[in-house]
């Protein structure tokens, strides 16, 4: 079988302009990077186009360490779109350099179902993070420079300063530093430490601003930490929004590029979806939706995590209101929520497949409780058995449910036709009403619950001593209008990574509430969460080389 590398490289690529006339775009409008990428500019938003189109949300159930396929069921399916003739347009994160030399597995889809050119895309791209990663550190610069100046001198009290550095590679040896070593005039030495570019609070801040102006006041609302005197200290108390800005002029445009059948994709930002919202911006997906009829977006991990944030963050701050979605699940993950051990789930088991369902009951319950209309997507793995297919089929079947099975890894958009098919189904027969889960303007501890007991299954809410300090400060600095963004586990729908299916009856315990006034949401801890990875024992990196030609191997 051949590699995604090999796959993507036997393709014939489209150059970049004739993607864009398939939207529309005129070459005159393209910002092109080669003959196969290209930043579209803002101008080509039309919101009120975009209202009418149909922007689709393909999300999971609780996954397995591999991921269960929603970039590749998304390219897939916007393949089967293209297939039935519907002007689509895929709308994705662009991925991180850490996990690209990490642990194996690529973020531009797999098999038939990729976007184009892949080396390009799992590396550097167009740039925009390592713009995001410069405006992040100047931030960190201006501050280090701040306490180590007279003039202008804020008083900020170093011990409480929360911005640390970012870089965009798996390294642990800098999860903690001291800075500012070396006497006087090399800064006053303190604790900080570096997490990886794509937890930086600046890509949310890329995500979820509207325009540049939007993008400015949030850059300025980046909560830094408190003076001698307690005071909180802003990035605008420092001036920094605007250079920041500066730096984020190309960073700010969707890119352009195309899946493996040319289908256009539009690829722009990558937020943590633990500790952020983890989707692609809002300007790429009011882009898709001004440029095609049809967009389909991912949203990250499970739809616990992934789809809620989606949908209560992104999509309330935005005013963007999804047509329908496509809950991807796979026999593997079916079995791992059935009780079989990562080990031998390539092995046939039905009875453990049913076992597993509760799991995927749960998030259609989750999805259908937005005014969502749902449809199963099973992203058919080569191992799969029939009757196992046959069992997911039936329990849908069961709960009056749609479902399809996705085949686009396997054999492209000719393989998630039935998958389209459903989907434009449900966006024409009128049934969506969507609404999110809660008020912005509720008690922090009430939108916290309401996520916890409606969309977790938990009994309860604890809080730590940590927690409760934190709420009296965010009560303090007025911001208890944010929505949460709690930060959990993927590996199930509890706090304990250990409960696969359907857990209940459980307790939610919140450690602490960051604060992310720039972005504009608060993250209620829940269990660690890693913002700065390592690699692993065998990284994916001693795979990869590059031949006199530059043509590049071993990437996935
Ligand atoms: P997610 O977006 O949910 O994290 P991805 O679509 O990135 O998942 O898929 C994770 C990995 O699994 C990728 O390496 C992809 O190529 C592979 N994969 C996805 N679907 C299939 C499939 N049906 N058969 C084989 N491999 C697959
Ligand atoms: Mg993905």
């Amino acid at each position: 079988m051949n590699r995604d590398i090999e796959i993507a490289q036997q393709a014939t690529l489209q150059d970049i302009g004739a993607i864009a006339a398939k939207l529309g775009v005129p070459e005159g409008s393209l910002e092109r990077y080669g003959h196969h990428k290209a930043k579209l500019p803002l101008s080509l938003i039309d919101a009120e186009k975009a209202r009418q189109s149909n922007l689709i949300l393909v999300t999971a159930i609780s996954p397995t360490p591999a991921g269960e396929g929603k970039t590749t069921v998304s390219i897939g399916l916007s393949q089967g779109l293209q297939k039935i003739g519907k002007k689509t347009v895929v709308v994705l994160r662009e991925p991180s350099l850490g996990p690209v030399f990490g642990i194996k597995g690529g973020a531009a889809g797999g098999g038939q179902s990729q976007v184009l050119p892949m080396e390009d895309i799992n590396l550097h791209f167009t740039g925009d993070f390592s713009a995001i990663e410069k405006a992040h550190n100047l931030l960190a610069a201006l501050i280090d420079n701040n306490i180590q100046s007279k003039q202008g001198n804020l008083g900020i009290d170093p011990r409480t300063v929360l911005w640390k550095r970012v870089m965009d590679m798996n390294d642990r040896a800098l999860r903690q530093v001291v800075v500012g070593l070396g006497g006087t005039g090399n800064g006053l030495p303190r604790e900080t430490g570096f997490d990886i570019t794509a937890a930086s609070e600046i890509m949310a801040i890329l995500c979820l601003c509207e325009n540049r102006t939007d993008l400015k006041t949030r850059l300025g609302n980046i909560f830094i930490g408190f003076t001698y005197d307690r005071k909180p200290v802003y990035a605008r108390d420092l001036g920094a929004q605007g250079a920041m800005a500066a730096l984020l002029k190309d960073a700010i445009k969707p890119n352009l590029v195309q899946a493996l059948e040319g289908v256009p994709a539009i690829l722009h930002g990558g937020p943590f979806a633990n500790i952020a919202q983890g989707t692609n911006s809002v300007m790429a997906t009011r882009m898709g939706l001004s440029l095609a009829d049809y967009a389909v977006t991912e949203a990250g991990f499970g739809a616990d995590l992934g789809a809620e944030k989606f949908l209560d963050i992104k999509c309330q701050s935005a005013g963007l209101s999804p047509k329908a979605a496509v809950l991807v699940a796979t026999i593997r993950a079916l079995k791992y929520h059935g009780g079989v051990s990562l080990d031998d789930l390539k092995n046939p088991d039905p009875e453990a497949v049913r076992k597993g369902i509760p799991n995927l009951e749960k998030h259609l319950e989750n999805l259908q409780q937005f005014g969502l209309p749902v449809v199963v997507a099973i992203n058919r793995f080569v191992y799969d058995s029939e009757e196992e297919l046959a069992t997911v089929e039936a329990a849908c079947a069961e709960k009056g449910v749609k479902v399809a099975r996705s085949d686009g890894w396997a054999n492209g958009g000719e393989g998630t036709r039935a998958l389209a098919e459903a989907v434009v189904e449900l966006t024409e027969n009128g049934n969506t009403r969507f609404k999110p889960l809660y008020e912005w303007n509720m008690p922090v501890k009430e939108k916290i619950k309401t996520i916890a007991t409606t969309i977790y299954g938990a009994a309860d809410v604890a809080y730590s001593r940590e927690a409760e300090r934190d709420l009296r400060r965010i009560r303090k600095l007025e911001l208890e209008g944010l929505p949460v963004c709690i930060a959990k586990t993927q590996k199930s729908l509890s706090d304990d990574p250990k409960l696969t299916g359907r857990p209940e009856g459980f307790t939610l315990h919140i450690r602490g509430i960051e604060i992310a006034a720039g972005a504009g949401f608060l993250v209620p801890l829940s269990g660690n969460m890693m913002r700065m990875p390592g690699l692993p024992a065998s990284p994916a990196a001693l795979n990869i080389d590059i031949d006199d030609e530059g043509v590049i191997s071993g990437l996935f």
